[in-house]
């Protein structure tokens, strides 16, 4: 059976490889990000597999936005029975030297844009009685310097993901979080800018701290989220999957 499915921030990153991957696991796909035509590629990836994927322009963190978007997607793809909340922004500073801006930016990309993302998308899952939300934490949730309102925002996530699994399970819908460790995406990469140290090196220097020894891709972030999607998946719930290559990055 075909199902649609949303991922939110696919137009690279860990969101593009999620939208591929589900879309190999033969789910049609709407690629979702900011700008429409960012989408482009993830959804020329998918449509050269001989997937079916539709670009949508939307800030997950507008609820206006959000509510045309997925009224967009039901009419094109069909109703929505599965949701990847993956959009993500970071905006890293020290506790003393955080704006209020930096705070409410990354709070509102991530806990505000997931809200209002399965909020908008539960209505179709009810209705089908049948569904699948995964929401993107983070090893940040432990506690990360520099990140106070981005180690917030993703332990937030996880009650966010509990909260649903429980009002939701009555649906046949499951909620889950996947809590990547260091993974390799342009977020990493404006990390190391941010240091002032070469991309290379640190990936290098993570890999090192890693038990299995080396950094996390996009692909191994897809694959968990794939089993998390998956019809046999649905006595899962609630649950929150480090994906960090050891208990914690
Ligand atoms: P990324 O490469 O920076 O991609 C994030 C995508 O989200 C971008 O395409 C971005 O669009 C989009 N986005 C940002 N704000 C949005 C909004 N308001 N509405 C719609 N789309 C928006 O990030 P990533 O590394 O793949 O991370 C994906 C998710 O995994 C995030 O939730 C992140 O916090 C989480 N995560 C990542 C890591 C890691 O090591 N990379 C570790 C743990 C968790 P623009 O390019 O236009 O800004």
């Amino acid at each position: 059976m075909t199902r649609t499915a949303i991922v939110t921030g696919a137009a690279r990153g860990i969101g593009a490889a999620t939208a591929q991957r589900l879309a190999a696991d033969g789910n049609a796909v709407a690629v979702l990000d900011l700008d429409e035509a960012q989408c482009a590629q993830t959804v020329g990836a998918i449509t050269d597999a001989g997937g079916r994927a539709l670009a949508v322009g939307a800030n997950v963190a507008d609820a206006a936005s959000v509510e045309r978007a997925v009224a967009h997607i039901a009419e094109e793809l069909g109703a929505p029975t599965i949701l990847v909340n993956n959009a993500g922004i970071i905006r890293d500073n020290l506790l003393f030297k955080m704006t209020e801006d930096d705070w409410d930016a990354v709070l509102a990309v991530h806990l505000r844009g997931a809200f209002l993302m399965s909020r908008a998308v539960q209505e179709h899952q009810v209705k089908a009685n049948w569904g699948r939300i995964v929401n993107l934490s983070s090893t940040s949730a432990l506690g990360n310097r520099g990140q106070a309102n981005y180690a917030a925002a993703k332990a937030g996530m996880q009650g966010f993901t509990k909260t649903l699994a429980i009002e939701l399970g009555r649906y046949g819908v499951t909620a889950n979080a996947i809590a990547p460790g260091f993974i390799v995406t342009d977020m990493t990469r404006s990390t190391a800018d941010r240091l002032g140290v070469a991309f290379e090196d640190f990936i290098a220097h993570n890999a090192n701290e890693i038990p299995v020894q080396r950094a996390g891709y996009p692909d191994d972030i897809a694959a968990a989220a794939s089993f998390f999607c998956s019809e046999e998946a649905g006595f899962v719930s609630g649950q929150v999957l480090y994906v960090a290559g050891g208990p914690r990055a």
